[in-house]
């Protein structure tokens, strides 16, 4: 089963599940041309999606149009259904940077048929992940960075105080939906800038704190199928 390594934690922690959110930054709403969401949007990934550092991003033969989404991911501590904003921000037990690795050509094509994302979403290795720093190191989570680069160049950078739902918001409304677990991660959704990337290419994603010091970072390399 895939897992996640929590920093200071005596074992990798296994993931039952991975919840992703969509448009969670008003630019990035723009850039789709979509609008901008009053509840969040989500979605799954399965956890058989999950790469870990220096792994392969491999594009599947059925798509010609794989694009990158760096954001800020979350580490479920303790489980529960119908959380609380209040108590939100007691079931998390730490943050990463994440890759919500998406085949935008299929999901462009399901958008129209209203079919499912499934396919576009939750391909094998769509979800690169990186460690995780423990919460209570993080002073303010809504004053992270994100950042990626393709092949050395700047490619996406936001700060997750342009969340339009902030982490407390987003935890409560998930768990309404889905009950969440322990070792369950969320993809909180990208800033703009989000592009295409080829066989060949090499992402770099970096959590940035506060004070710009970098806490984590994963590195993937793009092939074809
Ligand atoms: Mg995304």
């Amino acid at each position: 089963m895939a897992t996640a390594t929590l920093q200071g934690a005596s074992a990798p922690i296994p993931i039952p599940k991975i919840i992703c959110v969509g448009r969670n930054y008003a630019e990035h709403a723009k850039e789709m041309k979509a609008d901008v969401p009053t509840t969040p949007v989500l979605f799954l990934k399965p956890p058989t999606a999950v790469i870990h550092n220096h792994d392969r991003v491999i594009i599947p033969s059925v798509s010609k149009e794989l694009h990158h989404e760096v954001e800020l991911i979350v580490l479920i501590a303790k489980g529960g259904k119908n959380i609380s904003r209040a108590r939100a921000m007691e079931h998390i037990a730490g943050y990463g940077v994440g890759l919500d690795m998406t085949l935008r050509d299929l999901q462009s094509d399901a958008k129209k048929k209203g079919l499912p994302w499934s396919v576009a979403k939750g391909f094998d290795t769509s979800a690169p992940i990186s460690e995780f720093v423990p919460a209570a190191s993080v002073a303010d989570p809504h004053r992270l960075t994100v950042e990626l680069t393709v092949n050395g160049y700047a490619r996406q950078k936001g700060s997750t105080s342009d969340f339009i739902f902030k982490l407390d918001h987003l935890l409560s409304a998930i768990s309404e939906i889905f009950t969440l677990e322990q070792g369950d991660i969320i993809f909180t959704g990208t800033p703009e800038g989000v592009a295409q990337t080829v066989a060949g290419d090499t992402l770099l994603a970096r959590l940035l704190d506060a004070s710009g010091k970098p806490l984590v970072s994963i590195m993937a390399h793009v092939d074809q199928a």
